[in-house]
Protein backbone atom coordinates (compact mmCIF):
# COMPACT_ATOMS: atom_id res chain seq x y z
CA UNK A 1 0.00 0.00 0.00
CA UNK A 2 2.93 2.17 0.58
CA UNK A 3 3.76 2.40 -2.89
CA UNK A 4 1.04 4.58 -3.33
CA UNK A 5 2.88 7.46 -1.62
CA UNK A 6 6.47 6.27 -2.76
CA UNK A 7 7.95 9.42 -4.77
CA UNK A 8 11.04 9.29 -6.56
CA UNK A 9 12.97 12.53 -5.36
CA UNK A 10 15.68 12.83 -3.10
CA UNK A 11 13.72 15.01 -0.55
CA UNK A 12 11.35 11.78 -0.29
CA UNK A 13 13.93 8.95 0.15
CA UNK A 14 15.92 11.43 2.72
CA UNK A 15 12.56 10.92 4.65
CA UNK A 16 12.17 7.72 4.08
CA UNK A 17 15.90 7.69 5.39
CA UNK A 18 15.13 9.53 8.55
CA UNK A 19 12.45 7.59 9.78
CA UNK A 20 14.64 4.62 9.31
CA UNK A 21 15.76 2.86 13.17
CA UNK A 22 18.14 1.32 11.22
CA UNK A 23 19.64 4.35 9.51
CA UNK A 24 22.63 4.33 12.24
CA UNK A 25 23.83 1.01 11.30
CA UNK A 26 24.99 2.55 8.26
CA UNK A 27 28.45 4.22 10.19
CA UNK A 28 28.90 0.35 11.63
CA UNK A 29 30.43 -0.72 8.16
CA UNK A 30 33.16 0.20 5.60
CA UNK A 31 32.31 0.94 2.21
CA UNK A 32 34.89 0.64 -0.86
CA UNK A 33 35.53 4.52 -2.40
CA UNK A 34 34.87 5.21 -6.25
CA UNK A 35 35.76 8.82 -6.90
CA UNK A 36 36.34 9.49 -3.22
CA UNK A 37 32.59 8.40 -2.05
CA UNK A 38 31.40 5.90 -0.74
CA UNK A 39 29.80 3.33 -3.23
CA UNK A 40 26.13 2.37 -3.02
CA UNK A 41 26.68 -1.58 -2.58
CA UNK A 42 24.15 -4.11 -4.12
CA UNK A 43 26.36 -7.16 -3.81
CA UNK A 44 25.89 -7.91 -0.14
CA UNK A 45 24.14 -11.21 -1.58
CA UNK A 46 28.07 -12.01 -3.04
CA UNK A 47 30.33 -10.70 -0.35
CA UNK A 48 28.98 -8.81 2.82
CA UNK A 49 31.06 -5.58 3.71
CA UNK A 50 32.94 -5.32 6.25
CA UNK A 51 31.49 -4.60 9.56
CA UNK A 52 34.11 -2.02 11.71
CA UNK A 53 34.09 -4.12 14.92
CA UNK A 54 35.69 -7.28 13.05
CA UNK A 55 38.92 -5.68 13.44
CA UNK A 56 38.89 -5.48 17.17
CA UNK A 57 38.05 -9.43 16.98
CA UNK A 58 40.38 -10.74 14.62
CA UNK A 59 42.69 -8.08 16.97
CA UNK A 60 41.84 -10.18 20.08
CA UNK A 61 42.75 -13.54 18.60
CA UNK A 62 46.33 -12.46 17.04
CA UNK A 63 47.10 -10.73 20.54
CA UNK A 64 46.22 -14.18 22.26
CA UNK A 65 48.05 -15.97 19.90
CA UNK A 66 51.15 -13.90 19.88
CA UNK A 67 51.12 -13.44 23.74
CA UNK A 68 49.92 -16.57 24.68
CA UNK A 69 50.38 -19.03 21.81
CA UNK A 70 49.42 -22.32 23.01
CA UNK A 71 48.21 -21.38 25.96
CA UNK A 72 45.51 -19.54 24.33
CA UNK A 73 43.55 -22.86 23.56
CA UNK A 74 42.85 -22.52 26.96
CA UNK A 75 43.85 -19.06 28.41
CA UNK A 76 43.34 -16.52 26.00
CA UNK A 77 40.03 -13.64 27.16
CA UNK A 78 37.94 -15.90 24.80
CA UNK A 79 39.94 -19.46 24.63
CA UNK A 80 39.46 -21.13 21.08
CA UNK A 81 39.07 -24.72 22.32
CA UNK A 82 35.06 -23.78 22.89
CA UNK A 83 35.57 -20.17 20.56
CA UNK A 84 32.86 -21.86 17.74
CA UNK A 85 30.29 -22.48 20.79
CA UNK A 86 29.85 -18.70 21.59
CA UNK A 87 28.16 -18.33 17.84
CA UNK A 88 25.51 -21.05 18.58
CA UNK A 89 22.65 -18.95 20.13
CA UNK A 90 23.28 -16.02 17.80
CA UNK A 91 23.09 -18.38 14.99
CA UNK A 92 20.25 -20.79 16.38
CA UNK A 93 18.01 -16.87 16.37
CA UNK A 94 19.00 -16.13 13.08
CA UNK A 95 17.49 -19.50 11.34
CA UNK A 96 15.25 -20.73 13.94
CA UNK A 97 17.18 -23.35 16.00
CA UNK A 98 18.54 -24.45 19.52
CA UNK A 99 21.74 -23.48 19.76
CA UNK A 100 22.39 -27.63 19.98
CA UNK A 101 21.12 -27.73 16.98
CA UNK A 102 24.21 -25.52 15.68
CA UNK A 103 27.50 -25.96 14.59
CA UNK A 104 30.38 -23.56 12.77
CA UNK A 105 33.14 -25.66 10.69
CA UNK A 106 34.63 -25.73 7.23
CA UNK A 107 32.95 -24.08 4.36
CA UNK A 108 29.87 -24.34 2.99
CA UNK A 109 30.38 -26.97 0.12
CA UNK A 110 32.36 -29.38 2.22
CA UNK A 111 29.68 -29.13 4.90
CA UNK A 112 27.25 -30.20 2.45
CA UNK A 113 29.06 -32.96 1.49
CA UNK A 114 29.43 -34.13 4.96
CA UNK A 115 26.19 -33.31 5.90
CA UNK A 116 24.87 -35.81 2.81
CA UNK A 117 27.40 -38.64 4.02
CA UNK A 118 24.88 -38.78 7.08
CA UNK A 119 21.61 -37.93 5.07
CA UNK A 120 22.38 -39.13 1.41
CA UNK A 121 22.24 -43.17 2.15
CA UNK A 122 20.70 -44.49 -1.39
CA UNK A 123 19.28 -48.30 -1.30
CA UNK A 124 18.79 -49.94 -4.50
CA UNK A 125 14.89 -48.33 -4.17
CA UNK A 126 15.37 -45.34 -2.66
CA UNK A 127 18.49 -42.94 -4.60
CA UNK A 128 16.81 -40.19 -5.52
CA UNK A 129 17.57 -36.39 -4.99
CA UNK A 130 15.41 -33.62 -5.96
CA UNK A 131 16.60 -30.18 -6.19
CA UNK A 132 15.74 -27.28 -8.28
CA UNK A 133 16.25 -26.88 -12.01
CA UNK A 134 19.53 -24.84 -12.80
CA UNK A 135 20.83 -25.23 -8.70
CA UNK A 136 24.03 -23.03 -8.13
CA UNK A 137 26.80 -25.04 -10.15
CA UNK A 138 28.50 -25.76 -6.81
CA UNK A 139 25.47 -27.91 -5.05
CA UNK A 140 25.34 -29.25 -8.85
CA UNK A 141 28.57 -30.50 -8.87
CA UNK A 142 28.33 -32.07 -5.00
CA UNK A 143 24.87 -33.44 -5.97
CA UNK A 144 26.37 -35.29 -9.32
CA UNK A 145 29.60 -36.47 -7.15
CA UNK A 146 27.60 -37.89 -4.49
CA UNK A 147 25.77 -39.86 -6.76
CA UNK A 148 28.64 -41.20 -8.46
CA UNK A 149 30.37 -42.11 -5.64
CA UNK A 150 27.30 -44.32 -4.24
CA UNK A 151 27.10 -45.77 -7.82
CA UNK A 152 24.10 -44.18 -9.53
CA UNK A 153 24.35 -41.89 -12.68
CA UNK A 154 23.00 -38.54 -12.16
CA UNK A 155 20.98 -38.60 -15.13
CA UNK A 156 18.69 -41.55 -13.31
CA UNK A 157 19.09 -40.19 -9.71
CA UNK A 158 18.71 -36.50 -10.47
CA UNK A 159 15.75 -34.86 -10.60
CA UNK A 160 15.02 -31.21 -11.47
CA UNK A 161 12.07 -29.34 -10.96
CA UNK A 162 12.09 -26.98 -13.71
CA UNK A 163 10.03 -23.27 -14.26
CA UNK A 164 6.64 -23.73 -16.12
CA UNK A 165 7.79 -22.62 -19.90
CA UNK A 166 7.82 -18.28 -20.13
CA UNK A 167 7.89 -17.79 -16.57
CA UNK A 168 11.38 -17.03 -14.34
CA UNK A 169 9.77 -18.80 -10.88
CA UNK A 170 9.15 -22.07 -9.59
CA UNK A 171 6.02 -22.67 -8.16
CA UNK A 172 5.33 -24.62 -4.90
CA UNK A 173 2.67 -26.63 -6.30
CA UNK A 174 5.11 -28.19 -9.02
CA UNK A 175 7.60 -28.99 -6.43
CA UNK A 176 4.93 -30.47 -4.17
CA UNK A 177 3.96 -33.05 -7.17
CA UNK A 178 7.62 -33.84 -7.90
CA UNK A 179 7.79 -35.29 -4.60
CA UNK A 180 4.85 -36.82 -4.53
CA UNK A 181 5.36 -38.52 -8.02
CA UNK A 182 8.94 -39.68 -6.87
CA UNK A 183 7.53 -41.24 -4.01
CA UNK A 184 9.55 -43.93 -2.06
CA UNK A 185 12.41 -43.59 -4.87
CA UNK A 186 12.98 -39.71 -3.14
CA UNK A 187 15.93 -40.65 -0.62
CA UNK A 188 16.58 -36.65 -0.40
CA UNK A 189 15.33 -33.09 -1.07
CA UNK A 190 18.26 -30.91 -1.16
CA UNK A 191 17.45 -27.29 -2.53
CA UNK A 192 18.55 -23.64 -2.25
CA UNK A 193 15.81 -21.85 0.19
CA UNK A 194 16.44 -18.94 -1.93
CA UNK A 195 17.23 -19.09 -5.01
CA UNK A 196 20.83 -17.11 -6.09
CA UNK A 197 19.45 -16.18 -9.54
CA UNK A 198 16.07 -15.17 -8.97
CA UNK A 199 16.10 -14.38 -5.49
CA UNK A 200 13.10 -16.42 -4.77
CA UNK A 201 11.80 -18.03 -1.41
CA UNK A 202 11.04 -21.54 -1.53
CA UNK A 203 8.51 -22.78 0.80
CA UNK A 204 10.39 -24.80 2.95
CA UNK A 205 7.79 -25.51 5.24
CA UNK A 206 5.42 -26.89 2.79
CA UNK A 207 8.34 -28.84 0.66
CA UNK A 208 10.14 -30.20 4.14
CA UNK A 209 6.77 -31.33 5.24
CA UNK A 210 5.85 -32.92 1.70
CA UNK A 211 9.42 -34.43 1.50
CA UNK A 212 9.33 -35.78 4.84
CA UNK A 213 6.22 -37.51 4.42
CA UNK A 214 7.30 -39.46 1.39
CA UNK A 215 10.08 -40.70 3.67
CA UNK A 216 13.15 -38.63 2.40
CA UNK A 217 15.77 -36.59 4.39
CA UNK A 218 15.10 -32.97 3.66
CA UNK A 219 18.08 -30.71 3.58
CA UNK A 220 18.64 -27.07 2.42
CA UNK A 221 21.39 -24.73 1.00
CA UNK A 222 20.95 -21.23 2.77
CA UNK A 223 23.75 -19.80 0.87
CA UNK A 224 20.98 -16.67 -0.14
CA UNK A 225 18.91 -17.20 2.95
CA UNK A 226 20.78 -17.07 6.09
CA UNK A 227 20.75 -13.07 7.54
CA UNK A 228 18.36 -12.42 5.08
CA UNK A 229 15.17 -14.11 5.61
CA UNK A 230 12.70 -15.39 8.35
CA UNK A 231 13.84 -19.30 8.94
CA UNK A 232 12.52 -21.78 11.21
CA UNK A 233 14.52 -24.62 10.63
CA UNK A 234 13.32 -26.70 13.71
CA UNK A 235 9.64 -26.17 13.47
CA UNK A 236 9.86 -27.32 9.88
CA UNK A 237 11.04 -29.89 10.86
CA UNK A 238 13.77 -30.16 8.47
CA UNK A 239 16.74 -32.72 8.65
CA UNK A 240 19.47 -30.25 8.17
CA UNK A 241 20.86 -27.00 6.64
CA UNK A 242 24.17 -25.75 5.78
CA UNK A 243 25.35 -21.61 4.72
CA UNK A 244 28.16 -19.92 4.15
CA UNK A 245 28.55 -16.44 6.86
CA UNK A 246 29.98 -13.77 4.01
CA UNK A 247 27.09 -13.04 2.04
CA UNK A 248 24.64 -11.40 4.08
CA UNK A 249 26.04 -12.58 7.42
CA UNK A 250 29.02 -10.07 6.57
CA UNK A 251 32.07 -12.76 8.10
CA UNK A 252 34.25 -11.78 5.20
CA UNK A 253 35.44 -14.08 1.91
CA UNK A 254 35.63 -17.46 2.44
CA UNK A 255 34.90 -17.34 6.48
CA UNK A 256 33.70 -20.15 8.09
CA UNK A 257 29.90 -21.91 7.33
CA UNK A 258 27.21 -22.82 9.82
CA UNK A 259 25.52 -26.22 9.47
CA UNK A 260 21.97 -27.20 11.65
CA UNK A 261 20.95 -30.72 12.31
CA UNK A 262 17.78 -31.38 13.97
CA UNK A 263 17.32 -32.63 17.04
CA UNK A 264 15.86 -35.98 16.71
CA UNK A 265 19.50 -36.87 15.05
CA UNK A 266 21.97 -35.56 17.73
CA UNK A 267 23.13 -38.06 20.52
CA UNK A 268 23.19 -40.79 18.49
CA UNK A 269 25.47 -43.76 18.01
CA UNK A 270 24.89 -45.15 14.67
CA UNK A 271 24.38 -42.70 12.83
CA UNK A 272 26.60 -42.73 8.88
CA UNK A 273 28.96 -39.74 9.57
CA UNK A 274 32.99 -38.55 8.76
CA UNK A 275 33.93 -38.34 12.30
CA UNK A 276 37.60 -36.00 13.78
CA UNK A 277 38.43 -35.41 17.29
CA UNK A 278 36.40 -32.15 17.15
CA UNK A 279 33.21 -34.04 17.16
CA UNK A 280 33.75 -35.65 20.06
CA UNK A 281 32.80 -34.61 23.91
CA UNK A 282 35.34 -32.01 25.44
CA UNK A 283 35.76 -33.36 28.70
CA UNK A 284 37.10 -36.67 27.18
CA UNK A 285 38.98 -35.30 24.26
CA UNK A 286 42.41 -34.48 25.16
CA UNK A 287 42.18 -38.44 26.78
CA UNK A 288 43.37 -39.45 23.54
CA UNK A 289 41.28 -42.29 23.50
CA UNK A 290 40.52 -44.43 20.24
CA UNK A 291 36.64 -44.28 20.74
CA UNK A 292 35.19 -41.65 19.59
CA UNK A 293 32.90 -40.57 21.91
CA UNK A 294 30.14 -38.56 20.43
CA UNK A 295 29.05 -34.77 21.46
CA UNK A 296 25.27 -34.20 22.04
CA UNK A 297 25.48 -31.80 19.76
CA UNK A 298 25.85 -30.57 15.67
CA UNK A 299 29.43 -30.12 16.90
CA UNK A 300 29.51 -34.00 16.70
CA UNK A 301 29.85 -33.38 12.53
CA UNK A 302 33.20 -31.39 13.62
CA UNK A 303 36.15 -33.07 12.30
CA UNK A 304 39.06 -30.58 12.74
CA UNK A 305 40.11 -27.81 15.54
CA UNK A 306 38.09 -24.77 13.78
CA UNK A 307 40.31 -22.22 11.90
CA UNK A 308 39.59 -19.44 14.51
CA UNK A 309 40.81 -16.32 12.49
CA UNK A 310 37.94 -17.52 9.98
CA UNK A 311 35.42 -18.02 13.07
CA UNK A 312 36.18 -14.20 14.99
CA UNK A 313 34.93 -12.34 12.14
CA UNK A 314 31.71 -14.55 11.98
CA UNK A 315 31.08 -13.98 15.94
CA UNK A 316 31.86 -10.15 15.09
CA UNK A 317 28.97 -9.83 12.62
CA UNK A 318 26.93 -12.08 14.59
CA UNK A 319 26.73 -9.66 17.49
CA UNK A 320 25.18 -6.69 15.49
CA UNK A 321 23.05 -9.12 14.18
CA UNK A 322 21.86 -9.79 17.78
CA UNK A 323 21.74 -6.69 18.54
CA UNK A 324 19.43 -5.74 15.47
CA UNK A 325 17.72 -8.70 15.39
CA UNK A 326 16.05 -10.49 12.18
CA UNK A 327 12.53 -8.98 12.78
CA UNK A 328 13.77 -5.52 12.44
CA UNK A 329 16.02 -6.70 9.35
CA UNK A 330 13.68 -8.02 7.67
CA UNK A 331 11.12 -5.03 8.23
CA UNK A 332 13.19 -2.84 6.45
CA UNK A 333 14.40 -5.14 4.24
CA UNK A 334 10.46 -5.08 2.54
CA UNK A 335 10.55 -1.57 2.71
CA UNK A 336 13.51 -0.62 0.81
CA UNK A 337 12.99 -3.64 -1.50
CA UNK A 338 10.11 -2.13 -2.48
CA UNK A 339 11.01 1.48 -2.74
CA UNK A 340 13.84 -0.31 -5.01
CA UNK A 341 11.22 -1.37 -7.15
CA UNK A 342 9.22 1.37 -7.11
CA UNK A 343 12.41 3.26 -8.22
CA UNK A 344 12.75 0.84 -11.06
CA UNK A 345 8.95 1.49 -12.20
CA UNK A 346 9.33 5.41 -12.49
CA UNK A 347 12.86 5.03 -14.46
CA UNK A 348 11.31 2.73 -17.13
CA UNK A 349 8.86 5.23 -17.50
CA UNK A 350 10.96 7.75 -18.58
CA UNK A 351 13.84 5.59 -20.66
CA UNK A 352 13.25 3.99 -23.78
CA UNK A 353 14.52 0.26 -22.54
CA UNK A 354 12.31 -1.88 -20.46
CA UNK A 355 12.98 -3.85 -17.35
CA UNK A 356 11.79 -7.04 -16.41
CA UNK A 357 12.06 -8.07 -12.66
CA UNK A 358 12.20 -11.18 -12.66
CA UNK A 359 11.99 -12.06 -9.03
CA UNK A 360 8.64 -12.95 -7.34
CA UNK A 361 6.86 -11.42 -4.58
CA UNK A 362 8.22 -14.28 -2.75
CA UNK A 363 11.26 -12.67 -2.39
CA UNK A 364 14.15 -11.65 0.25
CA UNK A 365 16.41 -9.30 -0.58
CA UNK A 366 17.38 -9.27 -4.04
CA UNK A 367 15.80 -8.22 -7.24
CA UNK A 368 17.49 -9.73 -10.15
CA UNK A 369 15.84 -7.33 -13.57
CA UNK A 370 16.32 -7.59 -17.11
CA UNK A 371 17.39 -4.68 -18.69
CA UNK A 372 16.25 -5.23 -22.35
CA UNK A 373 17.70 -3.36 -24.84
CA UNK A 374 20.76 -2.73 -22.23
CA UNK A 375 24.54 -4.52 -22.48
CA UNK A 376 27.67 -4.66 -20.05
CA UNK A 377 28.66 -1.04 -20.93
CA UNK A 378 25.67 0.17 -18.65
CA UNK A 379 27.12 -2.27 -16.16
CA UNK A 380 31.11 -0.52 -16.53
CA UNK A 381 28.97 2.97 -16.25
CA UNK A 382 27.34 1.86 -12.86
CA UNK A 383 30.92 0.96 -11.15
CA UNK A 384 32.68 3.74 -12.48
CA UNK A 385 29.81 5.72 -11.51
CA UNK A 386 30.00 4.90 -7.77
CA UNK A 387 27.54 1.53 -7.80
CA UNK A 388 28.63 -2.19 -7.37
CA UNK A 389 26.00 -4.20 -8.83
CA UNK A 390 26.63 -8.00 -10.07
CA UNK A 391 25.61 -8.18 -13.64
CA UNK A 392 25.28 -11.47 -15.59
CA UNK A 393 25.09 -12.00 -19.34
CA UNK A 394 23.32 -11.33 -21.39
CA UNK A 395 22.11 -8.31 -19.49
CA UNK A 396 20.62 -9.30 -15.83
CA UNK A 397 21.34 -7.13 -13.09
CA UNK A 398 21.17 -8.38 -9.73
CA UNK A 399 20.61 -5.73 -6.91
CA UNK A 400 20.68 -6.71 -2.96
CA UNK A 401 20.16 -3.60 -1.04
CA UNK A 402 21.38 -5.65 2.20
CA UNK A 403 18.73 -3.84 4.98
CA UNK A 404 22.22 -3.07 7.25
CA UNK A 405 24.02 -0.65 5.15
CA UNK A 406 21.78 0.58 1.97
CA UNK A 407 19.79 3.69 2.00
CA UNK A 408 16.77 4.58 0.72
CA UNK A 409 18.59 7.35 -0.48
CA UNK A 410 20.90 5.39 -1.96
CA UNK A 411 18.31 3.85 -3.88
CA UNK A 412 16.84 6.94 -5.25
CA UNK A 413 20.74 7.94 -6.20
CA UNK A 414 20.92 4.69 -7.80
CA UNK A 415 17.68 5.12 -10.01
CA UNK A 416 19.28 8.31 -11.21
CA UNK A 417 22.59 7.15 -12.12
CA UNK A 418 21.05 4.28 -14.52
CA UNK A 419 18.89 6.34 -16.57
CA UNK A 420 21.58 8.47 -16.67
CA UNK A 421 23.97 5.81 -18.28
CA UNK A 422 20.89 4.25 -19.72
CA UNK A 423 20.61 8.04 -21.57
CA UNK A 424 24.07 8.65 -22.46
CA UNK A 425 24.44 5.14 -24.47
C1 LIG B 1 27.41 -18.82 -2.59
C2 LIG B 1 26.90 -20.19 -2.73
C3 LIG B 1 27.73 -21.30 -2.55
C4 LIG B 1 29.20 -21.10 -2.27
O1 LIG B 1 29.81 -22.25 -1.83
P1 LIG B 1 31.21 -22.22 -1.09
O2 LIG B 1 31.41 -23.63 -0.73
O3 LIG B 1 31.09 -21.30 0.08
O4 LIG B 1 32.24 -21.71 -2.06
C5 LIG B 1 27.17 -22.56 -2.64
N1 LIG B 1 25.86 -22.73 -2.90
C6 LIG B 1 25.02 -21.68 -3.09
C7 LIG B 1 23.58 -21.90 -3.36
C8 LIG B 1 25.53 -20.38 -3.02
O5 LIG B 1 24.73 -19.35 -3.24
Amino acid sequence: MEVLTYQNTLAYAQQLDAEDPLAKYRNEFHYPQINGKDVIYFTGNSLGLQPKCTQRFVDDVMKDWRELAVEGHFYAEKPWWDYHERLAEGLGKVVGARPEEISVMNTLTVNLHLLMVSFYRPTQKRFKILCEEKAFPSDQYMLQSQVRFHGFAPNDAIIEVKKREGEHFWRTEDVLKAIEEAGDELALVLIGGVNYYNGQIFDMKEITKAGKSVGAFVGWDLAHAVGNIELNLHDWNADFAAWCSYKYMNSGPGNASGIFVHERHLGKKDIPRFEGWWGTKKETRFLMQPEFDAIETADAWQLSNPPILSVAPYLASLELFDEVGMTALIEKQKKIVSYLEFVLHEIDKEVESTFEIITPKDRGCQLSVFLHGEGRALFDYLMKNGVITDWREPNVIRLAPAPFYCSFTDMYTFGQILKQGILEK
